[in-house]
């Protein structure tokens, strides 16, 4: 039987590259689709190059590819707040744009398709922790709307694609996740806290740090997307992982596990910056015996060792 092909769009990204390492490892080839605004070929570097592809494309810039697909993952965009106010045109466009082409590939293989939901759809959320029946509380024209709206967008459109021409499509919900190839300066608060705690610099804590985060390790967070991609379930589904802190516990764990000498500062905190975050993850637990497996202990000291290597 010939390898089943799956596209993997925003493949040369954090989360993309972790994908591309997954299904590779479990016999599929995969052809990585990337336009490298804010992924990196390094990600992919290590990849045994019989079973990747790398094209160099803009999703949101229609594309003809010969041969069978069986899976697309749709999984490209700037996805930390600071990157997507760095490109708002371009992160809305590959909401919606690049949506529409990713499911229009996938009609025409007749494929299975999923897309990268995020927890942002809840907004600021009022439902906690969030369950998949809630509709969300976001601000359509604030700060972090074009990254939110063209989630919610890509959903809309996934669904009307299931709807209408019967397509098996998944939407991920993905909370907070961490781990090996996240970019170290593209802001987020585990790259921003591990990166000033090796410097020596103050780590710099938004707000009074009261805010909650629950953060899912990337091994975990991939199985889910796989197991998700697998099943015959068509709604949204979280992933990431319920175990709760404020920012300002997080950064105390930081210090401690680095040993470092750096102190807290406040800064003030961003716009519309959500106030708790928690997946309620019972549905992916029923559906396909998925929950976490790494605490934020062990996956915390695998990224540190990580980000030293990075670390100038
Ligand atoms: N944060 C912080 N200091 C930083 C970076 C982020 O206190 O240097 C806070 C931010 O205000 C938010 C949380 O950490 O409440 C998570 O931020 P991140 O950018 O990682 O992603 P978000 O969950 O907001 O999408």
């Amino acid at each position: 039987m010939s390898k089943k092909v799956a596209l993997i769009t925003g493949g040369a990204g954090f989360l993309g590259s972790h994908l591309c390492e997954l299904f590779i490892s479990r016999g599929h080839r995969v052809i990585c689709l990337d336009n490298l605004l804010t992924g990196s070929k390094e990600n992919i570097a290590h990849l045994d190059k019989k079973s990747l592809e790398f094209i160099k494309h803009d999703i949101t810039k229609p594309l003809k590819l010969a041969g069978k697909i069986d899976y697309v993952l749709h999984f490209a965009s700037p996805a930390s707040p600071v990157d997507y106010a760095r490109h708002p045109i371009k992160t809305a466009k590959v909401g919606s744009l690049g949506t529409h082409n990713a499911l229009g590939i996938t009609r025409a293989k007749k494929a299975r398709f999923i897309m990268a939901s995020t927890s942002e759809i809840y907004g600021d959320p009022q439902v906690h922790p969030q369950v998949e029946e809630y509709w969300g509380n976001v601000n359509s024209i604030g700060p972090r709307s074009m990254y939110d709206e063209a989630k919610r967008f890509s959903e809309a459109l996934t669904m009307a694609y299931h709807r209408t021409h019967k397509m098996d499509t998944k939407i991920v919900r993905i909370f907070n996740t961490y781990g090996e190839r996240m970019q170290i300066q593209d802001g987020r608060v585990v790259p921003n806290f591990i990166y000033q705690a090796l410097k020596g610099r103050d780590i710099t804590v938004y707000g009074e740090g009261k805010q909650t985060r629950s953060f899912c390790y990337v091994s975990d967070l991939i199985e889910g997307i796989y197991r998700l991609l697998m099943s015959d379930y068509n709604l949204p589904v979280n992933i990431g992982n319920p175990a709760e802190n404020t920012i300002l516990e997080f950064a105390k764990i930081i210090i401690k596990m680095t040993g470092t000498k750096s102190k807290i500062v406040y800064k003030p905190i961003p716009v519309d910056d959500p106030k708790q975050r928690c997946p309620d993850i019972t549905k992916a637990g029923k559906l396909f015996g998925w929950e976490p497996k790494v605490n934020l202990e062990e996956g915390i000291t695998r990224t540190i060792k990580y980000f030293k290597t990075k670390v100038k």
